[in-house]
C-alpha cells in the first residue's frame, strides 16, 4: 500500500508532528495537496518534497544537471501536449522514452505519451517549476539562444568602442545559459591572436563552440568579472569570483577565475550544481561485487574511507552518493568542503574560507566538537588535516575524504608523505577507492564492430576473455558529434584487510601492497576499463584516453 506523504515527511525528519497536523488541517480546508501547503508555508523545500515523492512512488529523481535533451524527440511531441500535462520528455533510449514529471502518480499523462509515440515511458521526478521552465526553454528558446549569440556578434562592430553594453550583457548571459543547457561543467573564454575562443567542457572533454572577433575579448572578460564581483582594474594578476546567475534556465552557481596570458585575460567558469540531487549509488558504474564492498564499508560506524583520483574524476560525486545512502535522521552528518558542490537536505555543510581563517584543519576541529557521526572532509592536503581525520576515524566516527593520486595503492604513500603515524594509518584506514570517469558511447550512433585482432591482447593479458564485438564511437547531432554521451565511473578498490594492514605497518613498497590487494580480489583500473568495453558501454579509444596500460 502507498505510504502516506505525511508519514514519509515525518520519518525523513523534514517536518515535525505539529507542522504535519497544521498542514493536514489546511489541506483539508483548502483542498490543496499537502506538499503544496507545506511549500507555501516554507516548512519544506522543493528538494525535500521531491525526495519524499521519490520514496512514496518508487520513481527516480531526475539528475537535472546532467540531463541532455533530445531535440529530435521534442520535435515529435506537440508542445500543447506537454504543456497540458506538465510532462517533459527529454530522452529516448532504445524503446523507452524518459520523461520528467512532478507527479509520478499521474498515469494518464504517461499512458497518453506512450500511446502517442508507440513507446514505453519511464518517468523521473523533477520540480514543477523546472519542468515548466524546460518546456518553455526547449520548445521556444533553445534556438533563440543561438540566434541571440549570432545577433550580438553580427550587430556589434569589430571595434571595441562600437560595442553597446547591453549586447555584451546579452551575449555573456547567453553563453552561460548555453553551457547550462548543454550540460557543460566548465566554460572557457580564451583570447587568441586574432580572435576569442569559447569552449565548453562536456563529459570531461573540451569542445570549441564559438569564435568571436578579438575585439570582444576585453568586453566579455570585463562583463564576466563584473558579474563575479571581481576587480576589473588590474588585468595583470589572477582573480577569483563567484556568480549567482538567475535566468530563464534557472539558477546557476558559477565559480569564476581569470588568468593573465600574453594574449589577454583567460576566463574559466565552473558551473556548480547547487540544485543537483545526487543520483543513487547504483548509477555510478560500480561492478556489482565492488558496489557490495563499498556499501558494506560505508555502513561501518567508524574508519577512514579515501576516494582518490585526478581532478574531475568524480570523487566528490561518489562520496556524496555515499552520504546520501547512509544519511538518516538518526545520524549527524557533517561536512567541511571547498566549495559546497551539492546541497544535501539535513546534512550540516560548511565551506572552508582560508581568507577568513577557516581552513580544512580548523573547520574539522570545530566540527568534531559538534558531536558528528559521519564526517566528510573535502580534501586532505596537509599533515594537520590528515592527523585530525585519522584521529576522528579512530574515535568512533566514519570519515570520508579525497586525495589526488593516480591509483589506489598510492594513497597510502601520499598520507605517509604528509607525515602521519604509520600504525595509526594502518589501523584506521578501511577502504581506498581510486576512480576515473569514462565517456559512454552514444546509444544513437555508435557502431558494433568485430574486435580487431590486435585489440584482443589487452584483454587476455588482463585475464579477461576478449569480446567478439566491441562498440566504436561515431558521432551524431544528439551527441554534438563527439560520439559519446554521458559518463560512467570505473573503480579500483583496495580493502584494507589484516594482511594489508600489516604491510602498511611494516612500511611495505607500493608494489607489494598492490600485489596483495590483487590477490585479495582488487581489479586494477585498466582492467576495470576493459570490462566496460566488454559491456559495450565504451570504446577502446576511450579506455586509452582515460587510463594508461599499466
Ligand atoms: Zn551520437
Amino acid at each position: 500500500m502507498k505510504k502516506r506523504m505525511g508519514d514519509i515527511l515525518l520519518e525523513m525528519g523534514f517536518i515535525g508532528q505539529d507542522q504535519l497536523e497544521m498542514a493536514l488541517a489546511e489541506s483539508k480546508e483548502t483542498g490543496k495537496m499537502m506538499g503544496d501547503v507545506l511549500l507555501r508555508l516554507d516548512w519544506l523545500t522543493e528538494e525535500q518534497l521531491q525526495l519524499a515523492i521519490a520514496v512514496q512512488s518508487g520513481a527516480k529523481l531526475l539528475d537535472r544537471t546532467t540531463v541532455q535533451v533530445d531535440q529530435q524527440l521534442l520535435s515529435e511531441i506537440p508542445q500543447k501536449f506537454v504543456l497540458k500535462h506538465n510532462i517533459f520528455p527529454f530522452a529516448r533510449e532504445g524503446n523507452v522514452i524518459k520523461a520528467a514529471t512532478h507527479n509520478p502518480f499521474d498515469v494518464v499523462a504517461r499512458d497518453e505519451l506512450a500511446r502517442m509515440t508507440g513507446q514505453q515511458v519511464t518517468t523521473y521526478i523533477a520540480p514543477k517549476e523546472w519542468i515548466a521552465k524546460s518546456i518553455e526553454l526547449y520548445y521556444q528558446t533553445a534556438k533563440a539562444i543561438d540566434d541571440d549569440i549570432e545577433k550580438a556578434t553580427r550587430t556589434t562592430g569589430a571595434l571595441e568602442e562600437e560595442f553597446e553594453d547591453n549586447q555584451i550583457i546579452t551575449l555573456a548571459d547567453r553563453l552561460i545559459e548555453k553551457g547550462h543547457v548543454m550540460g557543460a561543467s566548465d566554460i572557457h573564454v580564451v583570447p587568441d591572436v586574432n580572435l576569442v575562443r569559447v569552449y565548453y567542457r562536456i563529459d570531461g572533454v573540451l569542445h570549441q563552440n564559438y569564435l568571436f572577433p578579438k575585439a570582444f575579448s576585453k568586453s566579455l572578460v570585463t562583463r564576466f568579472k563584473i558579474m563575479g564581483d571581481m576587480d576589473i582594474s588590474n588585468p595583470n594578476i589572477p582573480h577569483d569570483g563567484r556568480i549567482k546567475y538567475q535566468g530563464a534556465v534557472g539558477d546557476i552557481d558559477i565559480r569564476v577565475s581569470t588568468f593573465p596570458t600574453h594574449l589577454g585575460e583567460t576566463i574559466v567558469m565552473r558551473l556548480l550544481s547547487y540544485s543537483k540531487v545526487v543520483g543513487d549509488i547504483q548509477v555510478l558504474g560500480f561492478e556489482s561485487e565492488d558496489l557490495e564492498q563499498f556499501m558494506k564499508n560505508i555502513h561501518r560506524p567508524y574508519g577512514l574511507i579515501i576516494s582518490t583520483g585526478p581532478t574531475g574524476s568524480g570523487k566528490t560525486t561518489t562520496l556524496y552518493s555515499a552520504l546520501m545512502a547512509i544519511n538518516s535522521p538518526e545520524v549527524n552528518v557533517m561536512t567541511v568542503e571547498d566549495p559546497i558542490e551539492y546541497v544535501i537536505p539535513t546534512v550540516r555543510q560548511t565551506a572552508v574560507n582560508p581568507k577568513a581563517g577557516l581552513t580544512f584543519s580548523n573547520a574539522l576541529r570545530s566540527t568534531m566538537r559538534q558531536d558528528p557521526d559521519i564526517v566528510l572532509v573535502g580534501e586532505i592536503r596537509d599533515r594537520e588535516t590528515a592527523d585530525l581525520a585519522l584521529q576522528a576515524s579512530m574515535t568512533g566516527h566514519l570519515v570520508l575524504s579525497t586525495l589526488h593520486t593516480n591509483d589506489a595503492a598510492s594513497a597510502i604513500n601520499r598520507l605517509l608523505d604528509l607525515g602521519v603515524n604509520t600504525s595509526i594509518l594502518a589501523s584506521s584506514l578501511t577502504l581506498i577507492v581510486a576512480q576515473r570517469l569514462m565517456r559512454k558511447v552514444c546509444s544513437q550512433c555508435s557502431e558494433l564492430i568485430d574486435t580487431p585482432p590486435d585489440m584482443k591482447e589487452p584483454f587476455t593479458k588482463n585475464d579477461l576473455e576478449a569480446p567478439e564485438k566491441i562498440r566504436k564511437a561515431v558521432g551524431c547531432e544528439r551527441c554534438y558529434n563527439s560520439g559519446y554521451s554521458g559518463r560512467t565511473g570505473i573503480y579500483e578498490i583496495i580493502k584494507i584487510d589484516k594482511e594489508i594492514e600489516q604491510l602498511i605497518f611494516s612500511g611495505a613498497l607500493k608494489s607489494t601492497i598492490e600485489a596483495a590487494a590483487i590477490k585479495a580480489g582488487t581489479s586494477l583500473m585498466f582492467r576495470q576499463a576493459l570490462r566496460k568495453v566488454i559491456g559495450h558501454v565504451t570504446s577502446m579509444d576511450e579506455v586509452y584516453r582515460v587510463v594508461a596500460d599499466a
